[in-house]
C-alpha cells in the first residue's frame, strides 16, 4: 500500500515497453516493408517507361537491333538487381535479361496488361514464371500510337525483405536503447522525487502522532527540498509553541500557587490561633491583597485570550486621546497621594481625535501608568506626553523609577516575565500587563518601544493613528 507511488510509475514504464514492443513488432515491419516496395516499384516504373520510350520504341521503329538492346538492358538490370523483360501484347517474350537471345520461343501463359489493376505495380509470381514472389512492374511500348509490347521489370520480393529487415534492426536497437534511457529516468525519478517523497510522508506521519521534535533531511533546491524544509519548520514552529504551551501552564500554575499557599497559610495561622485576633486585620488585609492578585492575574488572562482568539475584533472609533489620558491619570490619584508621586500631562491640543479601539487603548494607558508608578520612587514625576509626527500621535509614558536592565529590554514583552529587580519592588505584579500592551498595539498594527536606563527610569513610547477629523481641522 506504502509503494504504490512507485508501482504506478513502474507499472506504467511496464506497459510504455510493452507497447512499444507490440507497436514496433506488428506496425512497423508492415508500414517499412509497404513503403519500401512502394519507393522501389516507383523507381523501377520510372526506369520501365524510360526503357519503354527509348530502347524498346527503338526495337520497334527497327532504329537498334535487339542484341545492342539486350547488351545494354543486361547492364541496366544488373545495375537494378532485377530481371527486364520486353514482351508483346500477346505475352510472347521478346528479350529476358535472365536468359540469352533466341534460345527459344517463350509465351507467358495468360498475361494480361491489365493485371497490375490500376496500380503500376503487383507482387506475385507473375503468372507462373517465377518461383519466388516477384514485385513487377510494366509499362507499355508505344510506337505510332499504338502499343507494341510492354517493359516488365521484376525484382526479388526478397532482396526489398532483406533491406527491411535490416532497418528494422535499426529501430529495434533504437527501442532498446530508449527503453533503457527511461529506465534510467525511472532510476533518477526514484532518486528525485520517489525517496524524499517517503522522506516527507514518514515525517508527517511523525508529526501527526505528536512527534513534532522529529527532523529529516531532503537536500535538494527544487520544490520538494522547498517542501521538505516548510515541513520542517512547521514542525518547530509547532513543536515551539507546544513547549511555550506548557511553559505559559507551568507559569500561571506558579502563579496561582504562590498567593493561595499565602492565603491557606495566613487562614490556617489564625484558625489555630498562630495569629492572635488583635492582628487578624492586619493578616486579613495581607489576604485580601492576594485574592485581589489572584483577581488581577485571572482578568489579565481572559483579556490574553480574548486577544489572542478575537484577533482584530476591535472596537474601532474616533475619541479624544487627551480626555481619555486626563482620565485614566486621574484613576491612579489614590496611588500616586500614597507615593507622593505626581503626573504631569503634555498633551498636543485641547482635544485630539485618534483612530483606535477607546477600551483597548485605556487598558494600554492603564497598564503604562501601574507599571510607571509600581517602579517609580517616592516623591518623583511621571510625564505623560504626546505628540505629532508623520500623521501619527505618539504617547509617551516616563518615569524616573528603577528603570529596567539591558539584558530584560528584549524579555520584558514576554508573559510572565517579570525582571529580578521588579521582584523585590512588585510583589503582586503578573508579567502579563506589557505582553497585553503589546498585544493590542500590534491588533491595531501600531508599535511600542522602550527606552530604559537600569536606575534613572524608563519611558514608553506608542503610536496610535490620527482620526480623519483631525486631518480636517489641520
Ligand atoms: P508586571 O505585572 O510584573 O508589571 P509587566 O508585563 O507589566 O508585568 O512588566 C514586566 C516587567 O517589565 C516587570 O516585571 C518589570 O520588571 C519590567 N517593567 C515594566 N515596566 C517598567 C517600568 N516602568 N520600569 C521598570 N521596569 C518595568
Amino acid at each position: 500500500m506504502k509503494r504504490t507511488l512507485y508501482l504506478k510509475f513502474l507499472l506504467a514504464y511496464l506497459i510504455f515497453g510493452m507497447f512499444s514492443f507490440i507497436i514496433m513488432t506488428t506496425f512497423v515491419p508492415n508500414m517499412t516493408r509497404e513503403h519500401l516496395v512502394r519507393e522501389k516499384a516507383k523507381n523501377l516504373y520510372t526506369e520501365a517507361t524510360l526503357i519503354a520510350g527509348t530502347y524498346a520504341s527503338g526495337l520497334y521503329a527497327s532504329e537498334t537491333d535487339l542484341e545492342t538492346v539486350k547488351t545494354q538492358l543486361d547492364a541496366l538490370s544488373a545495375y537494378l538487381q532485377s530481371t527486364i523483360r520486353i514482351i508483346n501484347p500477346s505475352g510472347r517474350l521478346v528479350l529476358d535479361t535472365n536468359t540469352p537471345l533466341n534460345v527459344e520461343d517463350v509465351v507467358i501463359d495468360g498475361f494480361d496488361p491489365t493485371v497490375t489493376y490500376g496500380s503500376y505495380y503487383i507482387v506475385d509470381d507473375f503468372f507462373g514464371t517465377f518461383k519466388t514472389k516477384m514485385l513487377t512492374v510494366l509499362a507499355p511500348i508505344n510506337y505510332n500510337y499504338k502499343i507494341r509490347g510492354y517493359v516488365l521489370i521484376h525484382c526479388d520480393m526478397r532482396d526489398i525483405e532483406q533491406s527491411c529487415n535490416s532497418l528494422l534492426n535499426i529501430s529495434y536497437i533504437t527501442l532498446v536503447i530508449l527503453l533503457l534511457l527511461s529506465l534510467i529516468i525511472l532510476i533518477f525519478f526514484t532518486e528525485i522525487v520517489y525517496i524524499p517523497l517517503r522522506r516527507i510522508t514518514h515525517a508527517t506521519e511523525q508529526y501527526a502522532a505528536g512527534n513534532m521534535h522529529y527532523e529529516f533531511q531532503v537536500e535538494s533546491d527544487d520544490e520538494i527540498g522547498y517542501l521538505a524544509a516548510c515541513l520542517n519548520y512547521m514542525a518547530s514552529q509547532i513543536a515551539g509553541a507546544e513547549d511555550d504551551q506548557k511553559k505559559f501552564v507551568a507559569n500561571i500554575s506558579h502563579d496561582f500557587r504562590s498567593p493561595l499557599t499565602s492565603i491557606r497559610g495566613y487562614l490556617e495561622a489564625m484558625l489555630d490561633g498562630t495569629i492572635p485576633p488583635e492582628l487578624h486585620e492586619k493578616y486579613l488585609g495581607i489576604v485580601l491583597n492576594e485574592t485581589e492578585r489572584l483577581t488581577k492575574l485571572t482578568n489579565s488572562l481572559l483579556t490574553l485570550n480574548n486577544l489572542n482568539t478575537k484577533g482584530m475584533l476591535l472596537d474601532i472609533s474616533d475619541f479624544d486621546i487627551n480626555q481619555v489620558i486626563r482620565s485614566t491619570a486621574a484613576s491612579f490619584e489614590g496611588t500616586c497621594r500614597k507615593k507622593t508621586i505626581a503626573i504631569e500631562l503634555i498633551l498636543t491640543g485641547e482635544e485630539m481625535y485618534v483612530h483606535a479601539d477607546m477600551g483597548r487603548i485605556q487598558q494600554v494607558l492603564y497598564n503604562l501608568i501601574d507599571n510607571a508608578i509600581k517602579f517609580s520612587h517616592h516623591d518623583s514625576v511621571i510625564k505623560i506626553e504626546t505628540s505629532l509626527k508623520k500623521n501619527k500621535l505618539f504617547v509617551s509614558v516616563k518615569d524616573t523609577g528603577i528603570g529596567i536592565p539591558k539584558d530584560d529590554l528584549k524579555l520584558i514583552w514576554n508573559r510572565f516575565y517579570k525582571s529580578d529587580l521588579s521582584r523585590g519592588k512588585d510583589k503582586r505584579g503578573t508579567g502579563l500587563g506589557l505582553s497585553i500592551v503589546k498585544e493590542i498595539l500590534n491588533a491595531h498594527g501600531e508599535n511600542i518601544n522602550v527606552i530604559s536606563t537600569e536606575g534613572e527610569g524608563s519611558e514608553f513610547i506608542f503610536s496610535i493613528a490620527l482620526a480623519a477629523e483631525n486631518d480636517d481641522e489641520d
